[in-house]
């Protein structure tokens, strides 16, 4: 059993390693921006509140997000553990993750965040529009507001499981198999024997 934060500005590769992590350590993945994205394709009245701060590149509101992952978290109660992607992005959001953690007789084990510089990640995303297929992908001074409020907002989320011993960082440059055995080696040795998939 294992909770982790994938953690890192957007563009650092968050989606691609947490489907490689569900494949060797069996995880639940959740994405809160996938799960916006699901809302407003359904057209839900969450997905019309979340859509007009999405098209800008700010974050939805706590409240919104929070509710939105909780249901997501209790609606997986035989999950072996959890890989959080894009959550929590606030320090409000991370307090009421340990929270449910806690609810849950549970707890974050780590964070590990993916670091990328800006210009590589504008010209990631930029790289990425044309199949994503998404309107804050396509828009470079959206991108960069993405990556202000990454920094702003929150950076401070590293520091918040850092003062608990629980963060770490990691290169996110390279190949995505050398970038996720970059992970694997952070996480291995909190997985139980026999828990993980063989590699
Ligand atoms: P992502 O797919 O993680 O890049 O998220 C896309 C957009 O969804 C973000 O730019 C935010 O507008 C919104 N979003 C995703 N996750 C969160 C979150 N944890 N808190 C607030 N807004 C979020």
């Amino acid at each position: 059993m294992i909770n982790l934060i994938l953690f890192g500005p957007p563009g650092s590769g968050k989606g691609t390693q947490a489907a490689h992590l569900v494949e060797r350590y069996g995880l639940v993945h959740i994405s809160t921006g996938d799960l916006f994205r699901q809302e407003i394709g359904n057209g839900t009245p969450l997905g019309k509140e979340a859509q007009a701060y999405i098209s800008r590149g700010e974050l939805v509101p706590d409240h919104i997000t929070i509710g939105m992952l909780r249901n997501k978290v209790e609606a997986h109660p035989e999950a072996h553990g959890f890989i959080f992607d894009g959550f929590p992005r606030t320090i409000p959001q991370a307090e009421a993750l340990d929270r449910l953690m806690a609810e849950e007789g549970a707890a974050i084990h780590l964070l590990i965040a993916l670091e990328v510089e800006d210009e590589e990640i504008v010209r990631r995303i930029k790289g990425r529009a044309a199949i994503s297929g998404r309107a804050d992908d396509a828009n470079e001074s959206i991108i960069r507001n993405r990556i202000a409020v990454y920094k702003n907002e929150t950076a401070p989320v590293f520091d918040y499981y850092a003062r608990q011993g629980k963060s770490h960082r990691v290169n996110g440059i390279g190949s995505i198999e050398e970038i996720f055995q970059r992970l694997c080696i952070i996480i291995d040795p909190l997985v139980e024997p026999g828990e993980s998939a063989p590699a």
